[in-house]
């Protein structure tokens, strides 16, 4: 059984932030910023491309609840909300997992993306192969 189902079952302790039927949200254990929880789905599904609508669309409340919670109670200035899929997008932990990431001045978390100039031609020609 993989460490979130673990945490799920009360096999494992956690920081629970808020559950229901079909997630739990609990503090991530290395708090990236004060407050970074994750929301897993109650149901083991690797990762997003396995995830279901029915639990993806209650990831999706669940962090809304919790953005709430932190915009309210640490006064958060803004927030990533941010899901790795596999080893190629970095992630650690094989369980499907939201991290909610709340956001301050000054803060040492850095997500910045590449920029790259493109041009409307390669724009074209990717949507082209992307919707074929
Ligand atoms: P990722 O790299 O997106 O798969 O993120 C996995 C996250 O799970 C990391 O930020 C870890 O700090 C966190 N994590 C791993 N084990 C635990 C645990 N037992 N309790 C809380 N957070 C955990
Ligand atoms: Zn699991």
């Amino acid at each position: 059984m993989c460490i979130f189902c673990k945490i799920i079952n009360r096999q494992i302790p956690s920081s629970i932030v808020y559950e229901n039927d079909y997630v739990l949200a609990f503090l991530d254990n290395t708090q990236a910023t004060p407050g970074h929880t994750l929301i897993v789905p109650k149901k083991h599904f690797a990762n997003f491309f396995e995830l279901d609508e029915l639990y993806a669309t209650e990831i999706i409340k669940a962090a809304k609840i919790v953005a709430q919670k932190l915009q309210d109670n640490f006064h958060c200035e803004g927030l990533n909300l941010l899901n790795n899929n596999n080893v190629a997008g970095g992630q650690s932990v094989f369980h499907y997992h939201m991290h909610v990431i709340p956001r301050y001045a000054n803060d040492p978390v850095n997500l910045a993306l590449p920029q790259h100039e493109i041009t409307n031609e390669q724009l074209n020609k990717t949507l082209n192969e992307l919707c074929k």
